[in-house]
């Protein structure tokens, strides 16, 4: 059995306490690694702190060449880390390196970014030069959905603008941020990377903690506003990519052949706990009972399972509590609409759950106005598109959102009309290392990815000079 440590101050650690991880396809205990506490934290922030001053000082190439080192690592572990990630996580194995190429893009486009003094003035007056220092220990909290992803994308831009870094994995995916944290133990300088596991229990002493600069997270909407209030006694920086409830709209032009396998992928892809997700899908009227027919085929075709058997197509929840949480949705929707595929918890072990379709539902209702969290798909009819594009801006989320259809311009027309971070056209939830991503409303604050994610790890300082 793997002997999983912590990595504080470049050494793989113990703790007294342990976390027990479990595997959500068998729901049974399939490891165990040390759980850290508030003095593994304040040991961590110490040699964050301690770390800073020679790291920032580097060259930017040296920090982008740690990041091009672990970009290889992670590629010549890939195998295992997906194995690993599909373990604690539940998803495909063909999901779970899907992850991990993607965060692989990311590294590396990271790796080539760079932060210059920008001159906005130098005449016979004055010179005007804006520098971006790095702010000090950045600390990343991670959700479950994409532990490898979500935690990269926030530590690659952190440490490349000269940040230390605490990466705080979600409870009951803590096993592949230890397992990198082995790589990043030969690449990154004692100190610069930090890794600390808890139970739930130490996301408030984080953002409380003096010697934290600012906190990334990513997380539940419900968290993100304790976050951002416990931030405040330190005045901490927050960047908040939190819960969404994307809307999708089928335009009367499009084709349903065409575009139902791409709807339901966009809806059930990692067993629907995704935050761009498409989380509720409005179909013109006319296209109503042919979409709503083609879209539970492809859930009825479904073949459930251990991400590890190739012919999984989608796996189980990732916990039992969000399992938990899903049944009350589909509860509701046995009253609220109609269930036309899954609509059961199949009788197996793990946190199981059919996909789900359901027709003959309106907005107003749990499963279309809340985030399930989970593979269960509102399908709503419309007739009217000035009508329909208000229902989908009538949420308090607003992170993604897509339309659908033949009429390019007709759709780009309408895309621009919805309130979101993100708006596709005949695709839904593209997040790529070249264009920010940030939810707009109580789905985040700041964005991530491309420079402006890079800036959002630095501190502006003016140089003003009169000549
Ligand atoms: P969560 O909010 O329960 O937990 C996220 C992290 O916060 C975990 O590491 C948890 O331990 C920590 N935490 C818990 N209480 C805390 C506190 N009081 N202070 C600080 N940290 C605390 O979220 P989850 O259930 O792990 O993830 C699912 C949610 O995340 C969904 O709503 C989803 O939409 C959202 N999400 C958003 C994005 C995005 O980029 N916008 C990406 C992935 C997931």
């Amino acid at each position: 059995m793997h002997n999983y440590q912590l990595l504080i101050n470049g050494k793989l650690v113990s703790a007294p306490d342990q976390l027990e991880v479990i595997n959500p396809a068998t729901g049974k205990v399939f490891a165990s690694c040390p759980k850290g506490g508030l003095e593994t934290l304040n040991t961590a922030v110490t040699a964050a702190q301690a770390a800073f001053a020679a790291w920032s000082n580097l060259a930017i190439e040296q920090r982008q060449a740690c990041l091009v080192k672990l970009a290889r690592s992670l590629e010549e572990n890939i195998e295992s880390l997906a194995t690993l990630l599909t373990q604690e996580q539940g998803k495909p194995i063909a999901e779970s390196r899907g992850e991990i190429q993607g965060t692989l893009a990311h590294l590396y486009h990271n790796a080539k970014l760079d932060i210059p003094i920008e001159v906005l003035q130098d005449d016979e007056q004055a010179l005007v030069e804006v520098h971006r220092s790095p702010l000090g220990v950045v600390a990343g909290i991670i959700p479950w959905n994409y532990p490898i992803m979500v935690a990269l994308c926030k530590l690659a831009p952190a440490v490349l603008a000269g940040n230390t870094f605490i990466w705080k994995p979600a409870p009951t995916t803590p096993l592949t941020a230890l397992a990198i944290g082995e790589l990043c133990q030969d690449i990154f300088p004692a100190g610069v990377v930090n890794i600390v596991t808890d139970n739930n229990d130490l996301g408030t002493k984080i953002t409380t903690h003096p010697g934290i600069a600012k906190v990334s997270f990513t997380g539940s909407t419900a968290t993100g506003k304790k976050v951002m209030a416990s931030s405040a006694s330190t005045l901490k920086r927050v960047t908040l990519e939190l819960g969404g409830n994307d809307p999708a709209i089928v335009l009367s032009d499009a084709n349903v052949a065409d575009v139902a396998p791409k709807l339901y992928g966009a809806g059930f892809g990692n067993c629907g706990q995704t935050c761009v997700a498409m989380k509720r899908l409005y179909v013109h009227e006319d296209l109503y009972d042919e979409m709503c027919d083609a879209i539970a085929q492809q859930a009825k075709a479904a073949v459930i399972g251990n991400g590890l058997d190739a012919e999984t197509t989608i796996g189980p929840m990732q916990n039992a509590q969000q399992l938990e949480k899903v049944i009350v949705y589909l509860e509701g929707a046995k009253k609220d609409g109609k269930i036309i595929a899954g609509g059961n918890v199949p009788d197996r072990e793990g946190f199981f759950i059919e996909p789900t379709v359901v027709r003959d539902i309106s907005d107003g209702t749990a499963l279309v106005d809340e985030e399930p969290f989970g593979p269960i798909l509102p399908i709503i009819k419309y007739s009217d598109v000035d009508n329909v594009i208000a229902r989908a801006n009538n949420s308090v989320y607003g992170l993604g959102a897509s339309v659908w259809g033949s009429d390019l311009n007709k759709a780009k027309q309408v895309a621009a009309r919805l309130k979101a971070g993100s708006k596709w056209v005949n695709q839904h939830g593209a997040t790529l290392p070249h264009i920010p991503f940030g939810g707009i409303k109580e789905s985040g604050i700041g964005v991530e990815y491309t420079e402006e994610g890079l800036y959002e790890f630095t501190n502006i300082e003016v140089i003003h000079l009169l000549k």
